[in-house]
């Protein structure tokens, strides 16, 4: 079946910027699965997905509207030491998780203190146009539970 809206896609990919070296691949790991139609990804790579088939590769480029949005400047937060994971890596530069309300979500340090850091809350690929390499591992039908949770269950999906 060719994707549509309401469609679970496990798919791979890779997302480099313009002109650069992949920032991520996700053939280190499992494919990831989404439920189409639904913001599980960037809009600029759920639209390009629309209408492509099993076993297709394509590259698509993103531009930040479509993408992970516009980078604010003065996006410096102070945090406590503790809200970051033991094992972080706290050196300017380092892209580190934070667990908000909303979930998990990457930021830049940019200065570390005694006790606080600060950070840049903007995504690390906010403002950027990136490109994206995308192989389409598998297509099927989402599921009427899928649909109404709004996200893919099952292998690279949500598991709950
Ligand atoms: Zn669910």
């Amino acid at each position: 079946m060719k994707i549509e809206k309401n469609a679970v896609v496990r798919l791979h990919y890779s997302v480099a910027e313009v002109g650069a070296g992949p920032i991520e691949d996700s053939r280190v790991g499992e494919p990831l699965s989404i439920l189409v139609g639904h913001r599980n990804v960037i809009p600029g790579v759920e639209n390009a997905l629309i209408g492509h088939e099993v076993g297709e590769r394509f590259e698509v480029t993103v531009p930040p509207e479509e993408g992970y949005g516009p980078r604010h400047p003065n996006a410096i937060q102070r945090l406590p030491k503790k809200v970051f994971q033991k094992n972080a890596v706290l050196k300017p530069g380092e892209v580190v998780m934070i667990q908000t309300r909303e979930g998990q979500r990457p930021v830049v340090v940019h200065k570390v203190g005694m006790t606080v850091v600060d950070v840049d809350i903007n995504h690390p690929m906010a403002g950027k146009t990136l490109t994206f390499d995308i192989e389409v591992m598998e297509v099927r039908a989402g599921s009427e539970e899928e649909i109404a949770h709004g996200h893919a269950h099952g292998t690279g999906g949500h598991t709950h």
